[in-house]
């Protein structure tokens, strides 16, 4: 099994994965476009298996209609894209575990907050998590935005308690590449951060197409703010000193809407 990260230079920044499977089937996820997807499958002798979409928006369902003409292929998502999400044929269950090949597993997580129709996949090898694809729920060093279906206070029940719970060395693979606005963001509330100077230095000579930087959980607990509702610094930053986590975080969506 082998993880390809995809970037798709458009204005806003998506990421498409491929999970390549040693039988020579691959799945796609969040498909842009499929013309970049089709190469990639030829130049690799691979055999669409599955799309998945991690939720509605037309960004991370664009390729489905044209790659389920040419390969025939099953669309996996969440049940409430039902009408939104073009050629859905199977509706995955929270908690479901769909077997990839010998030893690869991945488990469905149902992730409201961004919409409510949203998927995230937590990927094992050998049992041990490895990877997770959090479309707009969680991206390196920020989370999804809630104004287009969602609702902060949901996000907030998501992140904490799917998400918080993670090993740190699960890989964070989002479905836009934000690292270096969203690190400037953290720094606009805590500048004393150095691990989010060093990341933001390290973000700032990347190459998304060549060589794109993902984070680990591990590092979202360093720098992500949203991961970070105890520390003082934030809370003076956004003026809830007192207030409960869940608090914390929607005032938190609230200034990053408006940064
Ligand atoms: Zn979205």
């Amino acid at each position: 099994m082998q993880i390809h990260q995809l970037y798709t230079e458009n204005f806003l920044r998506n990421f498409t994965y491929l999970i390549e499977l040693t039988n020579g089937k691959a799945i796609v996820i969040d498909p842009w476009d499929d013309e970049a997807i089709n190469s990639f499958l030829t130049d690799r002798d691979l055999s669409l298996m599955a799309i998945i979409n991690t939720h509605e928006h037309w960004d991370h369902t664009q390729g489905n209609e044209a790659l389920i003409a040419k390969h025939g292929c099953e669309v996996w998502a969440h049940a409430n894209g039902k009408g939104k999400i073009p050629g859905l044929t199977r509706m995955l269950d929270a908690s479901e575990i769909i077997n990839l090949e010998n030893d690869v597993q991945i488990k469905v997580l149902d992730t409201p907050g961004h919409t409510f129709a949203h998927l995230c996949f937590l990927l094992s090898e050998a049992g041990i998590a490895q990877a997770v694809f959090t479309g707009d729920t969680l991206f390196n060093a920020g989370v999804g935005n809630c104004g287009n279906g969602g609702d902060a206070t949901v996000l907030y029940r998501t992140i904490s308690e799917q998400f918080y719970t993670l090993d740190d060395s699960v890989v964070v693979y989002p479905g836009h590449e934000y690292l270096e606005n969203n690190l400037r963001f953290t720094l606009s509330l805590e500048p004393e951060n150095t691990d989010a100077q060093n990341w933001l230095a390290k973000a700032i000579q990347a190459d998304p197409v060549a060589a794109p930087l993902n984070t680990t959980v591990g590092d979202e607990r360093k720098f992500n703010t949203f991961f970070r509702l105890g520390n003082k610094t934030i809370r003076t930053a956004v003026d809830c000193h007192d207030s409960s986590d869940k608090d914390v975080f929607v005032a938190l969506r609230s200034r990053r809407d408006n940064w």
